[in-house]
C-alpha cells in the first residue's frame, strides 16, 4: 500500500498534476440589485455571469480548479463572497462598468428610453491595500492587465480622474490597475484578490462587444493567461 502511494505521488508530480491551484470567480451583484444597467437596458449581473463562465472555462483549460460564486443571483450579503472563496489561491470579482449619472444622456432603444454614455470605454482592475496579500494581488492584476493590453483591449483610465471618475489612485497605470482600499469583497478575501471591470456597458458600442461571445472568450483567455503567469511566478 505504502509503496503504491509513494509511486502515485511521484507519478503525479512528474506529470505536473500535483494540487492545481484553486481560483474563486465571483459574479458581481445579485438578482435583487443587479448592478449597472446597460445602454440597452440589460442588467450588469447578466454580463458578469456570462463572462465569469468564460473565465472559468479558460482557467479550466489551463488546468486550474475553479469555484464560481454568486452565479445564481442569490448572494445578497457581500461578506458571504470572500467566505465562500475560502481555500482559494486567488480571487477575482467580475464586473462591468458604468459612469457617473451626470455624464449620461437618454436615447430610445426598441421603444424604451434608456441611459447611455459613449464618452468612456475600456477595462479597469482594482486591488485593496487592506487585504494582507495585496502585493501579490497587484502583481496578478498587472499581469492580467498586461495580457488584456497585449490582446488589444485598452484600460479605461477615467476612474483616476478627480472630475471624470472617483480620483482613485493608480497602482499601475499602463495596465489599468487602481487602488480601491475599502472595497469589502477584496479586503476580506483570504487570498490575493482583484476586482475586474471588463468594459463599460453604458457605452453603446462597448455594450455590444461585451455581449459578443467571441469577445468574451478573448477577454477570458487574457484573464486566464495573466492569472496563470502570475501564479506560476
Ligand atoms: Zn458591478
Amino acid at each position: 500500500m505504502i509503496g503504491r502511494t509513494v509511486a502515485a505521488i511521484v507519478l503525479s508530480s512528474l506529470c505536473g498534476m500535483a494540487s492545481a491551484a484553486l481560483i474563486a470567480i465571483d459574479v458581481g451583484h445579485y438578482a435583487a440589485e443587479p448592478g449597472a444597467t446597460s445602454a440597452r437596458g440589460r442588467p450588469e449581473l447578466e454580463f458578469n455571469r456570462e463572462l465569469a463562465a468564460q473565465i472559468a472555462s479558460a482557467l479550466g483549460v489551463r488546468g486550474y480548479a475553479t469555484r464560481t460564486i454568486g452565479a445564481d443571483g442569490g448572494m445578497q450579503h457581500l461578506w458571504r463572497r470572500p467566505q465562500a472563496a475560502r481555500g482559494a489561491d486567488f480571487f477575482i470579482s467580475v464586473h462591468h462598468d458604468s459612469t457617473q449619472a451626470r455624464f449620461q444622456s437618454t436615447w430610445t432603444h426598441e421603444g424604451t428610453e434608456q441611459r447611455y454614455s459613449d464618452r468612456f470605454q475600456g477595462f479597469s482592475l482594482f486591488v485593496s491595500r487592506e487585504n494582507r496579500f495585496w502585493r501579490d494581488a497587484l502583481r496578478c492584476a498587472s499581469m492580467i492587465g498586461a495580457a488584456l493590453v497585449r490582446a488589444g483591449f485598452k484600460p479605461s483610465l477615467y476612474h483616476a480622474d478627480p472630475v471624470l471618475g472617483e480620483n482613485r489612485l493608480f497602482a499601475d497605470k499602463a495596465n489599468g490597475v487602481h487602488y480601491f482600499d475599502h472595497l469589502a469583497v477584496l479586503r476580506h478575501a483570504s487570498s490575493p484578490a482583484v476586482l475586474f471591470e471588463a468594459g463599460l456597458i453604458v457605452n453603446r458600442d462597448e455594450e455590444l462587444l461585451m455581449r459578443d461571445a467571441v469577445v468574451q472568450k478573448r477577454i477570458a483567455e487574457s484573464v486566464a493567461r495573466g492569472t496563470s503567469e502570475c501564479l506560476n511566478q
